[in-house]
């Protein structure tokens, strides 16, 4: 197994627990094995990723990130799934394709690793024709990341801070944009920005916090001048203040509509594409996929 020794000791994600998964599990909870929360036909991606027929997503359990506001604490942080294995996770991948999702869209996929890249690169060998989606928070390693080159066609990677000190704040991990920025940089290396003719590249995602706590201002400049501004940006509203964050000051409401605005205008301005949210976007609802029939 490719990245098989880091069940034995762990060195997937930033954190560097250096745990024997095979008795204990690190920071981001998960064990052995790999644990899945969901599966559905997810229909509320960006239209690359969900196309007509929904996103193949897997949504997996554990998170080396801490988001006091996380809207799926349930299997991020509360350890809310079912562990599987190798084969049951070939078999869902299939599943997927043969009910015809238009990627296969790995979410939150990094503790799963040794796992996941297993049962791709045997898939791929038989042809699995769906696009791998590496869906993350881009708290990644650069040589975990080179790990997947080739096998990932393409990353769908947030931007969640530009300042640290609230990715320490409000994620707990304390260097998420030296980290961040890193591994965007080798994600574009590796797939160049997104591009529909190739279903291949990379797409950013921001989701806008109260008070600039995102810092999506500089994210949307280093887009524009350091990154490259053909990248597509997913500009998103939809942050509510879950938990702990509703007693914050700084985080503890909604966006309002004019700094959610104020964002369109300065990523329009900089000449940036991609996909940003109106009071006529539905949230279409996921149907859940009977993957283990
Ligand atoms: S994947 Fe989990 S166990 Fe491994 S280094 Fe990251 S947080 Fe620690």
């Amino acid at each position: 197994m490719k990245l098989g020794h880091h069940l034995k000791e762990c060195s997937l994600c930033p954190r560097e627990c250096k745990v024997d998964r095979r008795t204990t599990s690190g920071v981001c909870g998960v064990g052995y094995f790999p644990k899945i929360s969901n599966i559905v036909l997810h229909k509320g991606e960006e239209p690359p990723i969900s196309g007509e027929n929904g996103a193949g997503a897997v949504f997996f359990s554990g998170c080396p990130m801490k988001c006091i506001y996380c809207q799926n604490m349930g299997f991020s942080q509360k350890g809310i799934g079912k562990e599987i294995k190798l084969d049951d996770l070939i078999h869902a991948f299939r599943v997927l394709e043969k009910e015809k999702a238009h990627t296969l869209d790995l979410v939150t996929p990094t503790p799963h690793l040794p796992w996941i890249v297993e049962a791709l690169d045997s898939l791929k060998n038989e042809g699995f024709s769906l696009p791998v989606v590496y869906n993350t928070s881009s708290y990644e390693k650069v040589d975990i990341l080179r790990e997947l080159e080739g096998l990932v066609d393409i990353y769908l990677a947030d931007i969640r801070y530009t300042d640290s000190s609230y990715g320490l704040r409000y994620s707990k991990v304390p260097d998420y944009w030296e980290v961040a920025r890193k591994a965007i940089f080798e994600m574009y290396r590796q797939v160049g920005p997104y591009r529909d003719n190739k279903r291949k590249g990379l797409i950013i995602r921001i989701l806008v916090l109260p008070n600039n706590v995102s810092g999506h201002e500089k994210a949307l400049e280093f887009i524009a001048h350091q990154l490259d501004p053909s990248v597509p940006v997913a500009l998103m509203s939809q942050y509510l203040p879950h938990f702990e964050a509703k007693k914050d000051p700084l985080i503890g409401r909604k966006i309002t509509t004019e700094e959610y605005e104020k964002a369109i205008e300065m990523m329009l301005e900089l000449g940036l594409d991609g996909w940003y949210q109106t009071d006529e976007v539905e949230r279409v609802t996921a149907r859940g996929v009977d993957w283990l029939l």
